[in-house]
């Protein structure tokens, strides 16, 4: 669904992503973990085109997207949750999901699909539907970013750092409800921290350090993979 070839970014000087190829498969979970600084935000915008390609190619559903604006690539059924969320906080968790939907604004019966299907997953979203977002709080900012990406309906689902900042339970529910995604069919890219969840959750998984891949596998092979374990999952 996703080819990577030989993907470079750069900010200045700093080289962010050096020489990166990869695949994504449909249907699959892929995650991608690293330090912090190693490159993983960077990619993921740089695949939803908010970050240019330096050098390389960007393939999706076998078109070349490299130089496609990110408003396009949304169209073609890209979608990025971003870190930190960034949701509109001024506006309703309903207003948040029509913005998700933009792009389809002309198909009525597709948005009211999609925000009934951010509810269905995210039922304290139906509760909180009239709530200004920026009152919401952290785990629910975050089922909103989700939802809002899903609005669009995508084809591959670009989460970054979906855990950052929450409480171990709301952590769970994010999880369960990534899993549900891909039960449903969607193909999916999850950039974490949380090493041991991503892995757990994931079909296959890419190792970032300092901009370059390092280690691929399925899930449960870097698991087990002691400089994995060492590394990101702090254990021997
Ligand atoms: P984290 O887990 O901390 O979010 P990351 O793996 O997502 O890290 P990136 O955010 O992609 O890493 O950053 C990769 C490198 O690019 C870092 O050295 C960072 O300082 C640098 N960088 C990121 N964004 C910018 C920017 N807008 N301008 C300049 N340098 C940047």
């Amino acid at each position: 669904m996703l080819k990577l070839e030989s993907l470079r970014v750069s900010y200045g000087a700093i080289q962010a992503v050096r020489d990166v190829s990869l695949e994504i498969r449909t249907g699959e979970i892929v995650t991608i973990i690293g330090a912090n600084g190693a490159g993983k935000s960077t990619l993921l915008k740089a695949v939803a085109g908010l970050e240019p390609a330096q050098d390389g190619r960007i393939t999706f559903m076998d078109r070349d997207i490299t130089q496609l604006p990110a408003h396009q690539r949304v169209g073609l059924g890209l979608a990025l949750s971003p870190e930190g969320r960034g949701v509109f906080a001024d506006q309703t968790v309903y207003d948040n999901l029509l913005l998700g939907g933009y792009a389809r604004r002309k198909d009525r019966d597709a948005i009211a699909a999609g925000v009934e299907r951010g509810y269905a997953l995210f039922p304290r979203l139906r509760e909180r539907r009239d709530q200004l977002a920026g009152t919401l709080s952290g785990g629910e900012q975050q089922m909103l970013a989700m939802a809002r990406a899903l609005m669009c309906g995508p084809r591959l689902l670009c989460l970054d750092e979906p855990s950052l900042g929450l409480a171990p339970l709301i952590v769970q529910d994010i999880f369960a409800a990534i899993r549900q995604l891909r039960d449903d069919g969607l193909t999916i890219v999850l950039v974490e921290q949380m090493a041991n969840q991503a892995l757990g959750v994931a079909d296959r998984a890419y190792v970032l350090e300092t901009g370059r891949v390092t280690l691929s596998g399925t899930g449960a092979q870097l698991l087990s993979d002691p400089k994995v374990r060492a590394a990101y999952l702090g254990s021997h």
